[in-house]
């Protein structure tokens, strides 16, 4: 039985999904005009666990992802600022280049932070059908109206609109829009727009055909209509950080439910932010915190998926590098006891070091039957108990921890660790070894070539080049990891 909090309902209750067995789970995706900060990562990571907590629990989850290359204001009104827009102006290139370049660095993250792709992603520039549906449907009901030349959604057809409630308007307001404007076309102040005609956007890349005329989506509607479009009228789980909550996850309520005439998704799952001295990390700040910063600075970025497991999802974070230094000495020191009790079991016959699945090292497995079966479902089953209420991470590392200190044979504690390691993803039995092997001794000279040309790209601050270096070697099935020794490279 899994425990976990619902935004909804405000209470932590026994999970239940629609269909016995089955999750169907939904995370907003990235807005791809940037590399995304390790705050969104937090998000990505903590809904990455979550969704290997069910896994392992024995669900079968199918979870679709959204990409926002479109349409996301920085004000849900007709005023706000195109994040797309603005990336593409900035570095001189087209919108689409935009979206692929950060979305090829978003998931290169994920890969690096061990967070699973999930099992659908979708543009939202790919959906423009659905959209263009969906909000026909809302305008034939009576839920949206024409006015200024956009479509708009008429928040005063609801009985409820603030259906995450408790906060009042002014406070949900606040903090969560750059600048708040009024819109004067709008009938109601909470109205949002579906589809945009009319924009001040003149450059505005990205327009299509619809009975409205030529423009574009707002941002709500692609998650309603990607989410519905993959796991149909009914969903499970519905993720975001809590920046998330208010207006874009209200409105996403409030335009599915009236379209569809019930209830849409049983559970919000919201991540709480990360947050700098100077509070929540975001990428309109600029200057942001990405995984390459990390990692030029030395650090693996398994340690800052410790510490993020180390805390609670539904509590802020606070970012430092002590907070983070002191995380890093505490994920060391619990790899090189995991990688010494797996040496064990190897020196003892009962385990046997693999090539890693991803190339470029080793891991460790405990033969077949080494394990004390009554040991290993004592510890799984208390692991199982921490990840149940309500995702307590850092209560299954510790459970993973007295397990390393268990009355038990090292074989045994071997095998808990990789079942553990399916959720937690920690690369705690990952040993990476210097890279060079199986390539053509042509390429690997254009690989250290490249690698070259990046180092002396980095020395002159020419970040874009450093990183569309790093870009092209991963096209080329090469991937570069910055670490403390230097760079290291390995197949993809
Ligand atoms: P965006 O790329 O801005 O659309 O955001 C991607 C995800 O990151 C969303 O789920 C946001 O709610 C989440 N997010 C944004 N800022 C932070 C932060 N400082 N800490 C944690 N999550 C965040
Ligand atoms: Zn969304």
């Amino acid at each position: 039985m899994i425990r976990l909090y619902n935004t909804l309902t405000k209470t932590v209750d026994e999970f239940v999904p629609n269909v016995p067995g089955k999750v169907a789970m939904y995370t907003c995706g990235p807005t791809v005009y940037h590399y995304a900060h390790i705050g969104n990562l937090r998000s990505y990571i903590c809904e990455d666990v979550l969704e290997k907590t069910l896994r392992y629990a024995g669900y079968d989850v199918k979870r679709v992802m959204n990409i926002t290359d479109v349409g996301h204001l920085s004000d849900d009104a007709d005023n706000g600022e195109d994040k797309m827009v603005k990336g593409a102006q900035r570095e001189h290139k087209t919108v689409m280049e935009i979206a692929k370049f950060y979305t090829d660095a978003f998931f290169e993250d994920c890969r690096k932070l061990n967070i699973k792709r999930p099992d659908v992603v979708e543009p939202a520039t790919s959906c423009i059908d659905e959209f263009i549906n969906m909000i026909s449907v809302l305008l034939e009901k009576g839920y949206a109206y024409r006015s200024g030349e956009n479509v708009y959604f008429d928040t005063s057809k609801l009985d409820e609109y603030f259906v995450f409630g408790n906060q009042n308007e002014d406070e949900q307001m606040v903090g969560v829009r750059d600048d708040v404007t009024e819109d004067t076309n709008k009938r109601n102040k909470n109205d949002f727009v579906l589809w945009f005609t009319k924009s001040k956007f003149e450059d505005q890349a990205l327009k299509w055909d619809s009975p409205w005329g030529v423009g574009y989506p707002g941002w709500h509607i692609e998650c309603s209509c990607i989410s519905m479009k993959h796991l149909g009228e009914y969903m499970d789980i519905h993720c975001g950080g809590v920046d998330n909550i208010f207006p874009h996850h209200t409105n996403e309520i409030a335009q599915s439910e009236s379209y569809l005439g019930h209830k849409w998704c049983n559970w919000w799952f919201h991540v709480h932010h990360l947050n700098d001295r100077e509070g929540k990390m975001s990428k309109s700040k600029g200057n942001i915190l990405t995984v390459s910063v990390l990692e030029e600075k030395g650090y693996d970025p398994l340690a800052y998926r410790f510490f993020c497991l180390q805390s609670h999802y539904r509590k802020p974070l606070e970012f430092s590098y002590d907070a983070l230094d002191n995380a890093v000495a505490a994920y060391d020191r619990l790899k090189n006891r995991v990688l010494a009790i797996a040496e064990e079991a190897v020196n003892a016959g009962k385990a046997v070091k693999t090539e890693d699945a991803h190339g470029g090292g080793h891991t460790y497995k405990a033969s077949d039957g080494a394990a004390d079966a009554a040991v290993f479902e004592q510890y799984k089953t208390k692991f199982i108990e921490a990840l149940s209420a309500d995702i307590n991470t850092s209560m299954a590392i510790t459970v993973l921890m007295e397990t390393l200190k268990a009355d038990t044979d090292a074989a045994t504690k071997l095998a808990l660790v990789s079942s553990f390691e399916e959720v937690l993803g920690l690369g705690l039995l990952t040993v990476k070894e210097e890279a060079g092997s199986g390539v053509d001794p042509e390429f690997e000279k254009y690989i250290l070539e490249q690698i070259e040309l990046r180092k002396a790209a980095k020395k002159e601050k020419n970040f874009a080049e450093a990183d569309r270096i790093r870009a092209e070697l991963l096209e080329k099935g090469i991937a570069l990891e910055d670490t403390r020794e230097g760079v290291k490279w390995h197949k993809a």
